[in-house]
């Protein structure tokens, strides 16, 4: 009979848990159905009224009717938190087969590879990369390279003096005068690439920093041939087999005699278009052979050693190569522009 009233109790607590949808009404069901004011508390209170020899069955039906309440409860609480958990990950679900987000990367400026590629050509006929310092006395930018102290290019007009004696270099030749002071007697053969510098008016055509590449070679017994065969093959290896080469007589202090080197329009084919203004020729460098004066300076004896000497703008190989119209693209860090060639 009393066990009978345990089950009734019990049974109804978990009818009741059965309609419990949240941790509120959880809570109120503990309350309800466990608290000290709860029916399992009360029969508990019953126990000294129940006689002697039912009170061990009575005592353990109402252990157990608590414990089947306990139970449901976790596990109503257990199912309650796993929904609540379902619906929060609901919106924000990982779905890890999506391909990944490629963080961005980055590439090397267009006059870096122009440079490079320059350097591997005359790698492969065994130059060897001298660089040196961008801030030169004006002594190793232009006395020492036979430009005379009347002449123009020493003018503040055209460069950017630091000091009375001081300048940034106007262009990678007193490199030359360091290698061969470096190297002398031996025979040399350099390349020297880097930036240089003219107080220039910035336009689409010029800028006040640029980048240079020269070359220079000294021994015994080179010839004009020597320079035009170096010549040739890079400016080929650069710009393809096919491409017609021309010399021009032309004028610089420090080589003697000079030239200037044309190369037939890579984008016409010579036959004139608005890159070559109509001329079908492109002027990619100046060369000439070393003038005895700056091979004294550099420490060769110009009787028995004689050299020749090159060098152009990397930034204008760089132009032809990708139909660039405009130098300033190159220093104005648009990322538009310069991801559009790597
Ligand atoms: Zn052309």
């Amino acid at each position: 009979m009393r066990i009978d009233e345990v089950q009734r109790q019990r049974d109804a607590a978990l009818a009741a848990l059965d309609a419990v949808d949240d941790a509120a009404a959880l809570e109120a069901w503990r309350t309800a159905a466990l608290g000290r004011a709860s029916a399992v508390a009360a029969l508990l209170g019953q126990i000294k009224a129940v006689p002697a020899d039912e009170r061990p069955a009575f005592g353990a039906a109402v252990n157990a009717a608590r414990q089947a309440l306990e139970a449901a409860f976790e596990a109503r609480r257990a199912a309650l938190e796993a929904r609540a958990l379902g619906e929060a990950l609901g919106s924000d679900r990982i779905d890890v087969t999506l391909p990944g987000t490629l963080p961005p990367r980055g590439g090397l400026h267009p006059v870096t590879r122009a440079l490079r590629r320059i350097c591997r050509i005359f790698a492969d006929m065994g130059f060897q990369v001298y660089q040196s310092r961008e801030v030169e006395t004006d002594d190793l930018n232009f006395t020492l390279l036979n430009t005379p102290p009347h002449h123009p290019a020493r003018d503040m007009q055209d460069t950017f003096y630091v000091t009375d004696d001081v300048v940034l270099r106007t262009h990678t030749s007193p490199g030359q005068i360091h290698a061969m002071r470096e190297h002398a007697p031996e025979p040399l053969r350099i390349i020297l690439p880097g930036v240089v510098y003219r107080n220039e008016k910035i336009t689409a055509r010029s800028e006040i920093q640029f980048t240079q590449i020269e070359g220079l070679a000294i021994g015994e017994g080179i010839t004009m041939a020597d320079l035009k065969g170096t010549v040739e093959n890079f400016v080929r290896r650069l710009y393809g087999p096919d491409r017609a080469v021309r010399f021009r007589a032309s004028y610089f202090p420090f080589t003697e005699p000079s030239a200037e080197v044309d190369v037939s329009c890579m984008l016409c084919g010579g036959r004139g278009c608005q890159i070559c203004k109509g001329g079908g020729w492109l002027e990619i460098m100046g060369c000439g052979m070393v003038h005895p004066t700056v091979l004294a300076n550099g420490g060769y004896d110009p009787d028995r050693f004689t050299g020749f000497a090159f060098g152009g703008g990397v930034e204008r190989v760089a132009l032809l190569r990708y139909g660039i119209d405009d130098i300033r693209h190159f220093w104005a860090n648009d990322l538009r522009f310069l991801e559009q060639l790597r």
